[in-house]
């Protein structure tokens, strides 16, 4: 496992996506919509950043299995109300973007008043759909990546830094 981004390095630049995210809505209430599991961690550490009044829902977006995406399953069970609302969806990584893509019309069904996204990482080159996240925290290379909320196979979500998985280390029998 080889370490992309260190503690330090992510306090740091969580600390700085929630300096832009303070300005950017600058007083107006905010409802943050983490996407479950991988954006626990930031979400934990974001929120506790922005002093600003704002409320917490979370969804569930599930497309990866092991290093592979899949189809997308979404759960939008546990989402509140976020009609009349300012919306920040968070997540952990934006790759191709497929899951951003496909979340952000499921949220503008129920009417918000906007809807932007942040993202604690963003793969450099990967996009496939015509735009990018509002909020940025690092630019990292096309590398399957693990730790601070994301995963491999269910584990490594609670490593307190952010690490490529190198070729040893993955299993490509993946039963999906
Ligand atoms: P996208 O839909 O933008 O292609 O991918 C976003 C989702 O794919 C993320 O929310 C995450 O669940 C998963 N994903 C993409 N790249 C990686 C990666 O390098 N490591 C892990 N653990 N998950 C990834
Ligand atoms: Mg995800």
């Amino acid at each position: 496992m080889k370490v992309l981004l260190t503690e330090d390095q992510l306090r740091d630049g969580i600390q700085r996506m929630a300096n832009e995210i303070r300005e950017h809505y600058a007083g107006r209430p905010l409802t943050i919509v983490g996407v479950l599991i991988g954006s626990v961690v930031l979400l934990a550490d974001l929120i506790r950043r922005l002093d600003i009044p704002l409320r917490v829902e979370i969804i569930q977006a599930r497309s990866y299995r092991g290093t592979r995406p899949g189809p997308l399953a979404l759960n939008l069970d546990m989402l509140g109300e976020i009609r009349g609302r300012e919306v920040l969806l968070v997540d952990d990584i934006f790759d191709t973007g497929h899951t951003l893509s496909e979340l952000i019309p499921e949220l503008d069904d129920q009417g918000p008043l906007s809807i932007r996204t942040a993202v604690l990482l963003r793969k450099q080159g990967q996009a496939t759909v015509p735009f990018q996240p509002n909020f940025v925290g690092f630019d990292i290379p096309n590398l399957f990546v693990v730790g601070f909320g994301l995963d491999y196979r269910d584990m490594y979500r609670n490593l307190p830094y952010v690490a490529a998985l190198e070729a040893g280390e993955i299993t490509e029998e993946e039963g999906r």
